[in-house]
């Protein structure tokens, strides 16, 4: 049986540690002490690195674990970060029969050029997408364009509905005080936002989220919806032809927001 556990780190992030009780993997550590402290505490050996996108944030403790255990470290092809051994695109697996684990690649550009995602489908789907799929958001757009965020987070919202979201900042409740702004009657989004302010209430993080409730929540996802279209236009003051041109007017919002 997998455990998944977020290692917090910084002011929002989540280093996830998925471990089976005495092996693990640690994605996108960005800070090796507190992972360093996890593992050692629950006596956990360390296998492998994952990294989906070269933003310290993310790379800025793996030279340091590296030194401490000698492990592959994954992560984009199409990107330079000094500590990666196994570059990976699209058609890339990952296998680590000490959990076990199996794991594939999904290229998910937008955020940065090179971001990559890792999949893992039955018994249980869950995705690890970095910055890119937040609960109720998504990422900046740093490095492409609205159009391959747009269909980044398209090929995310094709996984199956029960795929569990893993992504790496604790945005939720930022993300829906503006997703409330411009889907203002989804009685969804405000059942999840009691929910959401619960756990945060608790100091309990709001990811994982389950895709099939992004679907019905995330505003980035909705931009068919004509709800949003609607509230897209009229911040934009004129009329949009096509969901990207819907995305890139919210995403331009938001970042004001
Ligand atoms: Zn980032
Ligand atoms: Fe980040």
């Amino acid at each position: 049986m997998l455990h998944i556990h977020p290692v917090p780190a910084f002011r929002d992030n989540y280093i996830w540690v998925i471990h089976n009780q005495s092996n693990a993997v640690v994605v996108d550590p960005g800070d090796a002490t507190p992972v360093i402290e996890f593992l050692t505490h629950n006596q956990l050996q360390l296998k492998a690195i994952l990294i989906t996108h070269h933003h310290s944030d993310h790379t800025g403790g793996v030279a340091q674990l590296c030194r401490w255990r000698e492990v592959p470290v994954y992560g984009p092809a199409t990107e330079t970060i000094a500590t990666v051994t196994h570059p990976l695109c699209e058609t890339g697996q990952i296998n680590i029969p000490e959990l076990p684990l199996y794991l594939t690649v999904l290229d998910i550009p937008g955020h940065t050029l090179g971001h990559i995602a890792y999949y893992r489908r039955e018994p249980f789907n869950m995705v690890f997408c970095g910055d890119t799929l937040f609960s109720c958001g998504c990422g900046r757009i740093f490095e492409g364009t609205p159009q391959q965020m747009y269909q980044s987070l398209q090929k995310l919202a094709q996984l199956p509905d029960d795929t569990l979201i893993y992504c790496t900042h604790e945005y939720t409740l930022g993300n829906v005080a503006f997703a409330r702004t411009i889907d203002p009657d989804n009685n969804d989004l405000m059942d999840f936002e009691r929910k959401a302010q619960q756990l945060r209430q608790q100091n309990t993080p709001t990811i994982p989220t389950a895709l099939k409730q992004e679907r019905a929540i995330n505003p980035f996802l909705r931009c068919e919806q004509s709800a949003i279209i609607a509230s897209a236009q009229q911040h934009a003051g004129k009329p949009l032809p096509d969901p990207i041109a819907v995305f890139t007017v919210l995403r331009e919002w938001k970042n004001r927001f």
